[in-house]
């Protein structure tokens, strides 16, 4: 099917490209474009209004790449899932590998960004809970390049809206982290998830602390289980654990829209992802 007429613009600064958002009328903005061609598609069979412009973050180069320093990780919002699959990270950044490498198909990942995963407003896609669990932050800039950080847990709660752009997200660093993700796969064909989960804890004395429970069921934005946190939060660092959790969950976050499968498989995620790390603590 082809478009409706429109303009492609490809700024090369980050300047040019927040003078065209904030002046363009009827624009949208394309970062690897996997989801924003199939809806202006999806708007032309409708028969709906379709953008005039399109604004391409391709050639913004204050977008790109993943640097490193004491103080954590930054990602840029134009890098791409695959390109973080493929940078070597060190400590509880690597659980990165394991989301990307997870995340659709290699074509899919070769040009999704992770800032359209962040903001596309679709509720299933995985980087939002792991954002969450990694205790990240987003970093927007408005017309006039003034950033500003906002907390995911925020960002999801008002349903992933914003006027700004996304430049980059940061991830602090944290050599007390123990985390665990578990991501299960929706149907073979379009692998889309069915539900995602991060857990992040620090365990002191044997017990767990600060713990963070990052959970996407894929009908609602990603939140945390603050009830199955305060559970975790003082608990020894023992198997035990993993079944007892099972009886201190919000359970509205996992049972509500969801069949007996997924009620099922969320318990299963959570337990073995609890498992996962008392092992590999204790280990
Ligand atoms: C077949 C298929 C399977 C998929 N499977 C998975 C999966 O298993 N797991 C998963 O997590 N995801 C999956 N995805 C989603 C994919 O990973 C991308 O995250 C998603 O398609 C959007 O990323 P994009 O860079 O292509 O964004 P685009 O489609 O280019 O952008 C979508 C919208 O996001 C907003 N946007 C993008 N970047 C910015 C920015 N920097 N600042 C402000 N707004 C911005 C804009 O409103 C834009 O119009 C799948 C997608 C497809 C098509």
């Amino acid at each position: 099917m082809l478009l409706n007429p429109l303009t492609f613009h490809t700024p090369d600064s980050l300047e040019e490209l927040l003078k065209l958002h904030s002046s363009l009328e009827n624009a949208k903005i394309q970062a690897g474009g996997t989801f924003l061609l199939n809806s202006l598609k999806l708007l032309k069979r409708k028969g709906s209004k379709t953008p005039e412009h399109i604004i391409s973050l391709y050639k913004v180069p204050e977008l790109k790449g993943i640097s490193a320093d004491a103080k954590g990780l930054t990602i840029g919002a134009g890098t791409t899932i695959d390109e973080i699959a493929e940078t070597p990270l060190e400590g509880h950044f690597q659980i990165l590998h394991t989301v990307c490498k997870n995340i659709s198909t290699q074509p899919i990942r070769n040009v999704a960004t992770m800032g359209g995963n962040l903001t596309c407003r679709y509720t299933w896609t995985e980087m939002p809970a792991v954002l969450i669990g990694l205790r990240g932050t987003m970093i927007f800039v408005d017309e006039n390049g003034t950033a500003e950080e906002v907390c995911p847990e925020e960002f999801f709660k008002n349903a992933a809206k914003t006027q700004k752009i996304l430049k980059a997200v940061h991830i602090p660093a944290d050599a007390e982290a123990s985390v665990a993700y578990r991501r299960i796969r929706k149907s073979q064909g379009v692998d889309i998830p069915l539900l995602s989960l991060l857990i992040n804890t620090r365990i002191k004395n044997n017990q767990w602390t600060d713990t963070v429970v990052a959970v996407n069921n894929c009908t609602a934005f990603a939140q945390r289980d603050s009830k199955l946190e305060e559970f975790l939060n003082g608990s020894k660092n023992e198997a035990s654990i993993a079944d007892e959790a099972l009886n201190n969950l919000t359970e509205s976050i996992y049972d509500t829209r969801s069949n007996e499968y997924k009620q099922h498989i969320f318990r299963v995620s959570l337990k073995s992802a609890i498992k996962e790390i008392v092992t590999t603590h204790k280990g």
